[in-house]
């Protein structure tokens, strides 16, 4: 049987070697509980202060700004409670992930303010929409770095700003974003941001939230005195290595994967085009590397993932569960994709592991089954 091709790298990623390796002693011998005070514990509460640092070093936030959580969708439902909690109105997307909707729609039905701000064709939001929406100063701005479906960047920095002109905070969902993308907190200027540690080749079940200093946030996990006080819960030490190496390796090569997954995408590109396939792709030119949301005409998403599923190449959908009557996502409908190409999308998320050959094996599949299916 021939190779399987993993191509669904924005669901999650394989663990780095390295990583697995750092974490394997906080798992097996130096297993104690980090907030005991006899030295047997000294060895996980040194490898959370590193971590801590490692972490904040590859964002450009101080150590002490990082908070550990189970990942992106606890620090985004942090966010989001912490706002109903201080009655402070929020203005989000229609674009983002569930983690930040679900909570955004539980805060609407017990009455607080939720605005979501409009987008065009790509999932880009503009500073005038969002300048348009500021009424108040007590606001929370929550806009997602960059989209999990389509891969568009959004412009954070420029949007931060406005969202500061008017005195509103101002929080992103980056959990797409850290480890693929240079950032860097203060230049951006962002007052919270979501991460979490699958999606940059860290373990499943954890992730972190930046706070900048000098902001107090309410917590959502009451309990012990774990993380300043804000963040109960004895702390997940292996995994929190585990993420803090994974970050360091993926900011220290970020250049050349951008490279090598820019190649990869523009080879996919060419090889559909070639077979003369009737596809769109969705989102902005300033995109995630790797992440390509196609949309076949007249396809079904659905039976298009299962056919190559078949072919041993794992690829998301854009179009959710129902192969009968495939339901067109939040994300492909507030970009207003016409229905006869939104019902034919895949996510096809390429990683720093994949090759030239890869994608030769995932055009080869997808130009087959789309012949076939005419
Ligand atoms: N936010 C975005 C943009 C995501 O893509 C995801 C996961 O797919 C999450 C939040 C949730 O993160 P986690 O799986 O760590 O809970």
């Amino acid at each position: 049987m021939s190779k399987h091709v993993y191509a669904d790298n924005a669901a999650t990623t394989p663990l780095s070697r390295k990583a697995f390796e750092a974490m394997t002693p906080y798992l097996l011998t130096d297993y104690g509980n980090a907030s005991q005070p006899y030295s047997f514990a000294r060895s996980s509460k040194k490898a959370l202060k590193e971590a801590r640092a490692i972490i904040a070093d590859c964002i450009g936030a101080l150590p002490e700004e990082i908070y550990f959580t189970s990942g992106g969708t606890e620090s985004d439902n942090w966010v989001i409670q912490g706002a109903i909690h201080r009655n402070m109105p929020v203005i989000t997307t229609p674009v983002e992930h569930h983690a930040i909707l679900h909570p955004c729609k539980y805060a609407a039905s017990i009455g607080h303010s939720v605005k979501y701000l409009p987008v065009d064709k790509t999932g880009t939001i503009h500073e005038k929409d969002l300048d348009n929406n500021l009424m108040e100063a007590h606001q929370l701005v929550s806009v997602m770095f960059a989209n999990n479906e389509i891969g568009t960047i959004e412009p954070i920095q420029e949007l931060v700003s406005v969202a500061h002109n008017k005195g509103a905070l101002f929080h992103t969902d980056a959990v797409q974003a850290v480890g693929h993308i240079p950032i860097h907190v203060k230049s951006l200027g962002v007052d919270m941001l979501s991460a979490s540690a699958h999606k940059f080749n860290g373990p499943k079940g954890v992730g972190f939230l930046y706070i900048k200093k000098g902001i107090e946030w309410p917590s959502l996990l009451l309990g012990g005195a774990q993380e300043q006080n804000y963040r109960a819960g004895t702390e997940n030490v292996a995994s929190i290595i585990g993420m803090a190496i994974a970050l360091r390796e993926n900011t220290d090569t970020l250049v050349q994967n951008q490279h090598h997954l820019a190649s990869l995408e523009k080879s996919l590109l060419q090889k559909l085009s070639a077979a003369n396939i009737d596809f769109k792709r969705n989102g902005s030119d300033n995109h995630l590397p790797g992440n390509m949301s196609l949309s076949f005409k007249d396809m079904n998403g659905e039976a298009l993932l299962h056919r190559l599923d078949l072919s041993g190449i794992s690829v998301s959908t854009g179009s959710a569960c129902d192969s009968k009557n495939p339901r067109i996502s939040h994300v492909l409908q507030a970009i207003g994709l016409e229905p006869e190409y939104a019902k034919g999308t895949i996510r096809i998320s390429l990683s720093k592991a994949n090759t030239e050959e890869d994608v030769c094996k995932i055009a080869e599949a997808l130009g087959r089954i789309i012949k076939s299916a005419l």
